[in-house]
């Protein structure tokens, strides 16, 4: 049988800026299964993520550039149409790393068998998958996160964010949350119940807000942003505060160097810690989390929502539409 695979390829480097529609394109291209890459997978979900801006660069990061003119890779769900590996039978429900394409030949160690479950298959892209263990380990591993303290959460409408604001709410921490439409701030005020939700776009001078806000200060912040946001938290740490430095969205499409914190004495004057952390170096930490957020999502301490994108050819607009903050919860595209 022939196969035909529909991919997004990117046509050319993005050194600065944000990404447009016509830097990408979609190809195609024939596969055949052979002796090492007998299986033939369909997806259904693509995941759509930030870090994917990085890869488009060929400036060195902690991945490599994509390839130009070839399939960009992402997560990925997706279900057997034929195998020859015995470990994989047609219908299993496999995770991989060959996203942004509609389907793909590949072997069987390039795939993860996702086990009977209640739970729509995205959830393993969302509070299950990278994300959820994004905001999982960044607060628990490297934030030390305890039961009541105050945390800010940056990016709080997206995946990451709004998963860390849950577990934060959960532990009966006090949750300030930023965000960049009023149709967030209703949703996490609404439904994910935050202490504190805002519009930053709406804000003239951030530090007076957040002191406005919680004038005690911050014992965690979580930065999904970096760049002036990361500055004005600064200004509003407690002593002995920590920063977990997840991602710096806001400084990803810039066009020009982005200045430096202006602010470094305060960290030397609060002593406040301010860790980095990749989720590619916990691909094998999967527990406690995956426990846990089974338990929370099935009691409902968990919700998630999703912005849905539909076909492969819309995939280019869904990364940007990500990058322009137009995702409610996890950005998707569904085959
Ligand atoms: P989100 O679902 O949060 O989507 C990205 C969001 O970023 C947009 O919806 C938009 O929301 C916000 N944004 C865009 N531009 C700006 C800006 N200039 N200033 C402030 N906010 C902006 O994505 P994820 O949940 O997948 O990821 C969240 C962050 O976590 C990202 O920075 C990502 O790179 C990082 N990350 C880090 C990982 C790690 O291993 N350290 C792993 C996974 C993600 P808004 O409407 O609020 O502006």
């Amino acid at each position: 049988m022939t196969i035909i695979s529909k991919y997004v390829a990117l046509k050319n480097y993005i050194p600065t800026g944000l990404p447009k529609e016509d830097d990408f394109e979609i190809k195609s291209k024939t596969l055949e299964l052979d002796e090492t890459n007998n299986i033939h997978v369909l997806n259904s979900w693509i995941s759509v993520d930030p870090y994917m801006r990085a890869r488009m660069t060929e400036r060195k990061n902690y991945k490599p550039p994509f390839l130009l003119g070839e399939e960009m890779e992402g997560y990925a769900i997706g279900s057997v149409q034929e195998s020859k590996d015995s470990q994989f039978k047609e219908g299993d429900i496999v995770f991989s790393n060959f996203g942004m394409r509609d389907n793909f030949i590949c072997k069987g160690g390039d795939l993860k068998k996702i086990k009977n479950s209640n739970l729509p298959l995205q959830t393993y892209l969302g509070p299950l998958g990278m994300t959820g263990q994004t905001a999982y380990i960044g607060l628990f591993n490297h934030g030390n996160i305890q039961r009541g303290q105050s945390i800010l959460v940056s990016s709080a409408g997206g995946s990451v964010g709004s998963t860390v604001c849950q577990i934060a709410k959960n532990l009966g921490c006090k949750v300030y949350a930023s965000t960049g439409s009023d149709e967030k701030v209703d949703w996490l005020k609404n439904e994910l119940n935050v202490d504190v939700a805002f519009n930053y776009k709406k804000i003239d001078n951030l530090v007076l807000h957040l002191k406005e806000i919680c004038p005690e200060g911050f014992d965690l912040y979580f930065d999904n942003v970096g760049g002036d946001f990361l500055e004005s938290a600064i200004f509003r740490m407690k002593n002995f505060g920590r920063i977990i430095i997840c991602g710096r969205i806001s400084q990803m499409n810039s066009t020009s160097v982005p200045a430096g914190l202006k602010n470094m004495a305060h960290v030397l004057v609060k002593r406040l810690t301010i860790k980095g952390f990749l989720i590619f170096d916990h691909e094998n930490d999967n527990e406690p989390f995956e426990t846990d957020m089974r338990n929370w999502i099935s009691e409902g301490k968990i919700k998630f929502k999703e912005t849905i994108y539909e076909n492969i050819e819309n995939a280019p607009k869904a990364f940007i539409d990500l990058l322009n903050g137009k995702n409610l919860g996890k950005m998707l595209v569904k085959i």
